[in-house]
């Protein structure tokens, strides 16, 4: 491990670094600087110090690790009842770049109980081969079982690169994993790159509150690890034609579990099905009054479109939070997004502004949502919205 520590021999306790910490993790009492426990050794502080006082040591056994051994772009096969998730398909979108920038296969790893259909189904969306681990027991998904066969599977076939869904499943498998190998991992990322160079993988993810871009590498651990949002990446058009290969890896099924998944149940939020709508009608706060939502509501009927809002308007109790678009929301990628009475703030676009097709409603002509909108109507959400619902419900019966 890394490790920090305060020179006191140097440190006059001048109190600079404090605010060269972006976590607070430093304390200057009796004139002397104190590290924190929630220091996270990002070395962030070292610069700050003019007085050469704060000593961060890098891991050198770690920097020493040989990583050409690490080859491949390895995909989680998220998959529910067989049926893989929309994310792991665009994520094997997203993998064939990569992968044919490395010049190496990209894999899906695929963990469930009767199988064979849904690996075929994911060597058709781009993967060159899939590792199937089909259990009776792996039926529903476990993080501790899961976890646990994916890193038996990256000791033995060493990937470069492992990217998983930002989804419930992939928040809780991915870091389980890095953390076991001690390795990195970039949670939400918005785009990967391949440095041609040193053969990195440059994850960008928005930080500070979405207000800049980070580009995030793990440059001395392997593998480098990201989980992606859905909707963030584009699927290939699946080629049933395509062959790959099935692998079946031995690997070691651990009976002695703690998790016992005994039932699944679907909740609500699942049904207002954000994520895979083809059309999403957005409220913001511009509707005025949380009586107005049924005027989107019933656009949305018109249209077959989900519901979703803006975060002023759940924060607002108008709608639940499961409707919630944008950075602390869902992403959503549908073909056309109908923004009504919503200004278009940094952290709103962040959720959405991968839709085909963008029309925002708005009546202040310099709105930012008009900078990124395919369509803008300038006008009174109250009055634009019944009549669109009304002219749609004309023209398609
Ligand atoms: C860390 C962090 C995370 C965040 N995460 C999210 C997130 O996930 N999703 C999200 O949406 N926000 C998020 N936010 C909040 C975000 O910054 C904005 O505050 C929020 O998106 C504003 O919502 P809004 O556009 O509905 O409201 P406002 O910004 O108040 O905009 C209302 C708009 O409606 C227009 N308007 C008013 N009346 C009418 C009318 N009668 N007809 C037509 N137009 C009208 C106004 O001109 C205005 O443009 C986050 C903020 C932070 C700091
Ligand atoms: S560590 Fe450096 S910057 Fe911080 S209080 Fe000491 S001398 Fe000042
Ligand atoms: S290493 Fe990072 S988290 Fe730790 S004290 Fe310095 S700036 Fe703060």
């Amino acid at each position: 491990m890394a490790s920090i520590k305060i020179l006191t021999d140097k440190c006059i306790g001048c109190k600079i670094c404090i605010g060269g910490c972006p976590f607070g993790a430093i304390a200057v009492e009796d004139k002397k600087a104190r590290i924190l426990d929630n220091c996270t050794l990002c070395g962030a502080c070292v610069s700050s110090c003019k007085f050469k006082a704060i000593d961060l040591t890098k891991d050198e056994e770690v920097v020493a690790q040989d990583l050409s051994s690490y080859k491949g772009v390895w995909v989680f096969g998220e998959q529910k009842n067989g049926t893989p998730s929309s994310v792991a398909l665009e994520l094997l979108g997203e993998g064939s770049k990569l992968a044919s920038q490395l010049s190496v296969p990209l894999s899906a790893v695929l963990m469930g109980s009767n199988m064979e259909e849904t690996a075929k189904s994911l060597i058709s969306y781009g993967a060159d081969n899939v590792y199937v681990v089909d259990h009776p027991s792996l039926v529903n998904f476990n993080d501790e079982s899961y976890s646990d066969i994916f890193v038996q599977l990256i000791k033995k076939y060493k990937p470069e690169i492992v990217l998983m869904g930002a989804t419930t499943y992939g928040r809780s498998l991915a870091p389980r994993i890095s953390s076991r190998l001690n390795t990195g991992l970039t949670a939400d990322c918005t785009g990967l790159e391949i440095d041609p160079e040193r053969r990195i993988l440059l994850q960008t993810r928005p930080a500070f509150g979405g207000n800049l871009m980070a580009t995030i590498i793990c440059p001395n651990h392997r593998p480098q690890m990201s989980t992606v949002r859905p909707k963030v990446m584009k699927a290939l058009e699946p080629d049933t034609g395509r062959k790959g290969e099935i692998i079946k890896p031995d690997v070691i099924i651990s009976e002695n579990v703690k998790i016992n998944v005994k039932e699944v149940v679907s909740n609500l939020c699942e049904m207002v099905n954000l994520t895979e709508a083809d059309i999403i009608v957005s409220a913001g706060r511009g509707i005025g009054d949380p009586k107005n939502i049924k005027y989107v509501e019933e656009l949305a009927a018109v249209l077959g479109a989900a519901v979703g809002a803006s975060r002023a308007v759940v924060d607002a109790g108008w709608i639940e939070y499961s409707h919630q678009v944008g950075q602390t929301g869902k992403t959503v990628g549908p073909k056309v997004y109908i923004a009504c009475g919503i200004s278009g703030a940094i952290q709103h676009l962040a959720g959405m502004s991968s839709s085909d097709t963008i029309i925002a409603i708005n009546k202040n002509p310099e709105a930012p949502i008009f900078k990124v909108a395919t369509f803008g109507i300038v006008g009174d959400v109250l009055e634009v919205v019944p009549a669109l619902t009304a002219e749609f419900k004309k023209r398609m019966g």
